[in-house]
Formats: structure tokens, C-alpha cells, sequence
């Protein structure tokens, strides 16, 4: 068994004015992902699931206790050192989406890639590439606004994909779809991660995701349940 995610006992306390000893988030987290695994994490609002993923994918500082992922120990490294590793293995998509309104599909991937210092041709390569991954090759020309919430999603993910991530971190990636949209962008997921040996990590409260991923986890007041 290969883990691409290992926490022993991590906690994140905010500080906090009204509560001498903080608000503590995440409790003492043990958890363990598989490569090759797509995962949803569920939890109510308030129960620590963003937290807990901006702990994994070094946005975030815990309190205590350790997190490996692909291979690093995220607390001995350095802001810069978690940005670098962040920007070369680590995907990440919001509820949101995060796409720049006025750069085409093509362009708002292509960009990431020339901050992440790659030459021309690499790039334009790699978009492409991306794009057709998550079937959106013919849209490469199309700025947010002239696509639909799921095909946003999708641009959003293939620039997630670009930077050839090994695992992706999702918060909440169909909390604004309807729900033929999230059961379609849910397969095609289950499709990226099977045939890319890619591993996900999802956020979501969707009833839907359930038949889709190989795993659900819970989050209950900072402490996972199930895993
Ligand atoms: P979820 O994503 O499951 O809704 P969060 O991880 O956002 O939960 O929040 C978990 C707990 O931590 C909540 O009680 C929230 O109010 C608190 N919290 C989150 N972010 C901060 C912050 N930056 N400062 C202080 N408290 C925070
Ligand atoms: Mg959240």
C-alpha cells in the first residue's frame, strides 16, 4: 500500500480574542490516503474540512502533530519550499472555480504555466493536452462567461491537471451545479483518477458523490470518522 496522504495527530488551533486557549479545527487528525484513490470528505459547515485541506496542501500551518504528502514532510519546509512543491504537484479546485474572466479557456492554463516558468511550446503543449483531457479542446477559445458552470469546472480542473499534479485537492468542486452536471463532472472524475492514477480529495456534502468515489470519509468536530 502507497500513501499519497498520511496525518499522525494534527491539529490547527486558531487564536482567537474570546477563547484564551483558541479555536481548535482540526483535533488530533488520523488519516491515511491511498494512491490512485478519489475520497470525499464530508462534514458539516464548521467541522474543519477547508482547514484540513489547506493543511495538506501547505496553504496552512497546524498547530501540532505531522503531514506527509507524496512523500514530504510538509512541517520541516518553508513557506517558499511548500510554494514551489505546491505549484509543481499539487492541484487545486474551489466551489468558485478561480478562472480569470477575461483570459480564454486556453489562456487561463497557459498563464499558470508561464508563472510556473515553462517555455512556449511546453506550454501550449500541456494546455492543449489538458483540455482535451477533460473534453473541452474544442472550447479552447471561449472565456468563462460563454461556458456553463460544468465546463467551467472542467477549465478549471485541467489547469489543475497542467502542472501534471499527482493529487488533487477539491473544496467543494460542485457545490454551485445542478445535478445532472455534478453526476457527469463525479464519473468524469472517477474516469481521471483511474486512468491517470491520479489521487483526489473531495470536499463535498452531496448525497451524489457516494456511487462515484472509492471512499467517504467524515469529518466531525476536527476528528475524521471512517477512516
Ligand atoms: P468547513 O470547511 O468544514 O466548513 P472550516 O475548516 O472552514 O470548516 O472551519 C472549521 C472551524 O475553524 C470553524 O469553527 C471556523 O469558524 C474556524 N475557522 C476557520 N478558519 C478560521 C480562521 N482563519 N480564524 C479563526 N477561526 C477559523
Ligand atoms: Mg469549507
Amino acid at each position: 500500500m502507497s500513501l499519497v496522504i498520511e496525518t499522525k495527530d494534527l491539529w490547527r488551533v486558531y487564536p482567537s480574542k474570546n477563547h484564551a486557549e483558541g479555536i481548535p479545527a482540526l483535533r488530533g487528525i488520523n488519516l491515511q490516503v491511498e494512491t490512485g484513490t478519489f475520497v470525499t470528505l464530508k462534514g458539516r459547515s464548521g467541522s474543519g474540512k477547508t482547514t484540513l485541506l489547506n493543511c495538506l496542501a501547505g496553504l496552512d500551518k497546524p498547530t501540532s502533530g505531522t503531514v506527509h504528502v507524496l512523500g514530504h514532510d510538509l512541517m520541516q519546509m518553508s513557506d517558499d519550499e511548500l510554494t514551489a512543491w505546491r505549484r509543481d504537484q499539487i492541484g487545486l479546485v474551489f466551489q468558485s472555480f478561480g478562472l480569470l474572466p477575461t483570459l480564454s479557456a486556453y489562456e487561463n492554463i497557459e498563464l499558470l504555466l508561464r508563472i510556473k516558468g515553462d517555455e512556449y511550446e511546453a506550454r501550449d503543449k500541456r494546455a492543449l493536452e489538458c483540455l482535451e483531457i477533460v473534453g473541452l479542446g474544442k472550447w479552447k477559445d471561449h472565456r468563462p462567461y460563454e461556458m456553463s458552470g460544468g465546463q467551467q469546472q472542467r477549465v478549471a480542473i485541467a489547469r489543475a491537471l497542467a502542472n501534471e499534479a499527482k493529487l488533487i485537492l477539491a473544496d467543494e468542486p460542485t457545490g454551485e451545479l445542478d445535478s445532472k452536471t455534478t453526476h457527469e463532472l463525479l464519473k468524469f472524475f472517477r474516469e481521471l483518477v483511474e486512468e491517470h492514477k491520479i489521487t483526489m480529495l473531495m470536499v463535498s456534502h452531496d448525497a451524489l458523490v457516494d456511487e462515484y468515489v472509492h471512499e467517504v470519509l467524515e469529518l466531525r468536530d476536527g476528528v475524521v470518522i471512517g477512516n
